[in-house]
């Protein structure tokens, strides 16, 4: 079955399952929406759409299929940011780490760039036939890092009748983009994943336990991307640390203060807003629980069930401190 290795996105694969079968794709999309939902896998999986020949939609085992997976495919380029002169070895580990997984991209960089270089190179490409005369497939990841001037040598070959290539764009930012650009491209929008979906491709996909993908797939929002960076933490070491914090912050404002200024010292910008989010689905627990009906089956709806004893504490400490503080 076509598209069966998204997570998710009815909506987005209905339409493009309708376009396909009505040939009615265009030159350009641009797919656009929050990071780690898929933009990039269904990506791919139109580019089979377009090079199969062996199904009505594509059939994901046919050579064209398996090249595309690979991305291997001498008529599908696949740009996405690096720096002016990037070493092989980083971008073999880029290109495999989307093979490996399409959700997923290793950064070896801190600030790449789609360079102006690369649109020209893709320019020499687009004006000569493709190589088995299937068409030509550009998808371009982070589309959004492109430098102003590689965005105008790219609106020239969006202007220009193109034959049998289709781009695909994909940005998590599309303000960023030339709106002379959005304005040329087909725009499909993807939205967050849903909890549930994301908690069955960790438990399929990645042998994730239920309880621990219970926890993550609510910690990611909707990215799956997200979720599976979290794989490699030690949840219960985070949680720990988050209830600690909170803790505190029932202390006197002093005290609250040098912990700031101890965890700012000692954690990134992304362990923090980890951290925040942990604080988040923990405030969201401690809510239902205190809202459900003592006699309701609450083992479901709560995340944190490892640490039920805790928020079952941290309910009544913080009703008493409401209390003193006449809030
Ligand atoms: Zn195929």
């Amino acid at each position: 079955m076509s598209f069966e290795r998204i997570i998710g996105q009815q909506r987005v694969i209905s339409i493009l399952t309708r376009a396909i079968k009505n040939q009615r794709l265009p030159h350009a999309f641009l797919f656009h929406g929050p990071e780690g939902v898929g933009k990039e896998a269904v990506a791919f999986e139109l580019a089979k759409a377009l090079f199969c020949q062996e199904d009505l939609i594509y059939c994901d085992h046919c050579r064209d299929c398996t090249r595309v997976s690979q991305l291997s495919h001498p008529d599908m380029i696949v740009v996405f940011p690096a720096p002016k002169q990037p070493k092989n070895e980083e971008l073999q580990s880029v290109v495999q780490s989307i093979v490996k997984n399409p959700y997923y991209r290793t950064m070896p960089w801190a600030t790449p760039s789609i360079l102006i270089d690369v649109i020209r190179n893709i320019k020499k490409t687009v004006s000569m036939t493709s190589y088995e005369n299937k068409g030509r497939v550009i998808i371009f990841l982070d589309a959004h890092r492109m430098t102003t001037e590689a965005a105008n040598s790219l609106l020239k070959i969006l202007e220009e009748p193109l034959g049998k290539t289709t781009l695909i764009l994909i940005s998590s930012q599309m303000n960023l983009l030339l709106p002379t650009i959005v304005s040329r491209c087909q725009q499909l929008r993807f939205d967050p994943l849903h909890w549930k979906d994301i908690e069955t491709a960790l438990i399929e996909r990645e042998q994730v336990s239920p309880e621990q993908a219970k926890i993550f797939s609510r910690i990611s929002f909707g990215n799956y991307r997200k979720a599976l960076e979290l794989l490699d933490e030690n949840i219960n070491d985070r949680q720990d640390l988050m209830i600690d914090i909170l803790r505190k912050v029932l202390l006197p404002d002093q005290e609250i203060l040098l912990l700031v200024e101890q965890l700012v010292a000692q954690e990134d910008k992304k362990s923090i807003k980890d951290l925040l989010q942990f604080m988040l689905v923990w405030f969201r627990d401690a809510l239902v629980l205190d809202l459900l009906p003592a006699k309701e089956d609450f083992m479901e709806k709560i995340v944190n069930i490892n640490r039920l004893d805790l928020l079952q504490k941290f309910i009544a400490e913080i009703c008493i401190w409401f209390r003193a503080n006449r809030l």
